[in-house]
């Protein structure tokens, strides 16, 4: 049976276990992410299929199951083989090396000699194909993130009525930085396949459209003013309108720029859990009344951790006073074995914390505590709830989740959100001490304010950011999504006799 839905994302939504030497593929039940999400659009259709890709060696290739069913997953999945060197490239450096700096803005950090752009082809064709052969005659396809930009189209080209949907997760930079990217041409014409492409917020959305308006003939036909929740003028991502709506070779590619959320109820409840409590207790205790600040993440020259760091030095020199009273804990977590990308970030984030250790430490207080393995989800909901202040400031990101999961943790009361303009959270996000990480006066008065501000603002703050994130969570950017999606549904018989009357 041909599915009404296909999810096209790298990441596999299934746990590979072995059992009593059986191969079985379970549902992953973590319900942390947006995978859950995605997940849940099949729980609507009759049919649905996921594609990703699996690692093989080369000889494996030809007998690999490639379509499997997920137990108690109500859907199948089409798994693309790559060998390990075409993961290397389409993955860890064509995508990390040429296109995450210019997503990012970071254009001195694009490799171009590195590329592999036959292979990033040949890879978002195999996705295509593998799409088409499982897609009904009226499926909606949705593709997810840059790794598969040119798959729309493919897609198109195979399947020229195909219902496309595209998410871009990341930033997209403005038209100057895009530009550099010497495949801009195929990646806009991948992007302008579509009947639907999406974004976290309006800057990005409209950077889109500036990049397609600059590089094809292309025509706006609605633009709108922007939604409530995603006004904030004077802030540095702020936009006044947004345009929804492009033709392009006489098809209409409608824009949508709406903030992926967290899943409120999952963290609220891992709070209620007698696990959390006790760990947050137990962070408490060992804290002896010194206080916590929270900074998550993963090794990235883009997260500013460096900055952070620079910052948290700073501190403890222009104030000793706080020497003894306050502690940092980051998670920088190590990128997977071979990701050159990322491999001078590391070094330095391990040695500035070394060093500012190594520069304050007493025998009963180190003012770092740095892990490069991921905390896990539910311990880190206890480290939120324990933590003061979460200092969050990439130099630039698409959205920053973490941000959303502190304040819910802090369920709307005390604590203070110290957050980067440059993330799109931000936008909705106003009431957070907004910062600018390019800006070490900025960073000292954000980190001072946190520190010292009173319980009254910090709790009318909160309670503000809370509203907003549990409003906003990720079953209304679904409940958006479909409603996106029912504008491109194909018209039905009687619609279209209806009209004809
Ligand atoms: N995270 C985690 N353990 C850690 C650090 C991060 O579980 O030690 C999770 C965090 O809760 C969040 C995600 O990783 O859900 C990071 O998402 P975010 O949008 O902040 O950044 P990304 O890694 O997607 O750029």
């Amino acid at each position: 049976m041909k599915s009404s839905l296909v999810i096209l994302y790298h990441r596999e939504p299934y746990d590979e276990v072995v059992e009593n030497g059986e191969v079985h593929y379970r549902d992953k039940k973590s319900p942390n992410g947006i995978v859950p999400t995605l997940k849940g659009f099949f729980s609507s259709v009759n049919q649905g299929t996921w594609i990703a890709w699996k690692q093989v060696e080369e000889r494996e290739k030809s007998n690999f199951e490639k379509r499997i069913t997920v137990e108690d997953g109500g859907y199948d999945v089409q798994r693309i083989p790559l060998t390990a060197e075409q993961v290397k490239h389409f993955y860890h450096i064509t995508s990390k090396e040429a296109f995450w700096p210019i997503l990012h803005s970071f254009p001195y950090h694009f490799s171009y000699e590195s590329t592999d752009w036959e292979n990033f082809q040949t890879v978002n064709r195999l996705f295509a194909e593998a799409a088409c052969e499982e897609a009904a005659e009226d499926a909606l396809i949705w593709v997810h993130d840059y790794n598969l930009w040119l798959a729309p189209y493919y897609i198109r080209q195979m399947k020229p009525n195909a219902r496309i949907a595209f998410f871009h997760h990341t930033p997209f930079p403005s038209v100057d930085i895009f530009n550099i990217l010497p495949w801009r041409d195929e990646i806009i014409e991948g992007l302008l396949s579509c009947d639907i492409v999406g974004f976290h917020i309006p800057r990005y959305s409209q950077n889109f459209v500036r990049v397609a308006r600059s590089l094809r003939e292309v025509e706006v036909v609605k633009t709108e003013s922007i939604p409530e929740h995603l006004t904030s003028v004077g802030t540095a991502l702020a936009e006044p309108e947004v345009t929804t709506q492009l033709r392009y070779k006489n098809r209409l590619v409608n824009v949508d720029a709406f903030p992926v959320g967290t899943n409120p109820q999952h963290i609220l409840s891992t709070l209620q859990k007698s696990e959390t409590q006790k760990r947050a207790n137990e962070i408490r205790e060992q804290l002896q009344g010194r206080k916590l600040i929270i900074s998550a993440g993963r090794v990235d020259y883009v997260k500013g951790t460096r900055e952070v760091l620079e910052t948290y030095g700073r501190l403890l020199e222009r104030r000793p006073d706080l020497c003894g009273k306050v502690n940092l804990v980051i998670t920088s977590v190590s990128p997977a074995a071979g990701m050159r990308a990322y491999e001078v970030a590391q070094n330095q984030i391990e040695q500035l914390v070394g060093r500012i250790n190594g520069r304050f430490a007493r025998f009963d207080w180190v003012p770092i505590m740095l892990y490069t393995q991921p905390i896990p989800y539910e311990d880190l909901i206890g480290y939120y709830k324990a933590a003061d202040v979460c200092w969050t400031t990439p130099l630039r990101d698409g959205l920053n989740l973490v941000a959303k999961e502190y304040v819910i943790a802090r369920e709307g009361k005390s604590g203070t959100l110290i957050l980067s303009e440059f993330v799109g959270a931000a936008v909705e996000m106003p009431e957070a001490i907004l910062t600018n990480p390019y800006s070490m006066d900025r960073m000292d008065d954000a980190i001072d304010k946190a520190l010292d501000m009173p319980i009254i603002e910090q709790e009318e703050r909160m309670g503000k950011m809370y509203k907003t994130v549990t409003q906003y969570d990720v079953k209304c950017w679904a409940d958006h999504l479909f409603e996106v999606f029912r504008s491109i549904e194909p018209e039905s018989e009687t619609t279209k006799e209806a009209a004809t009357v």
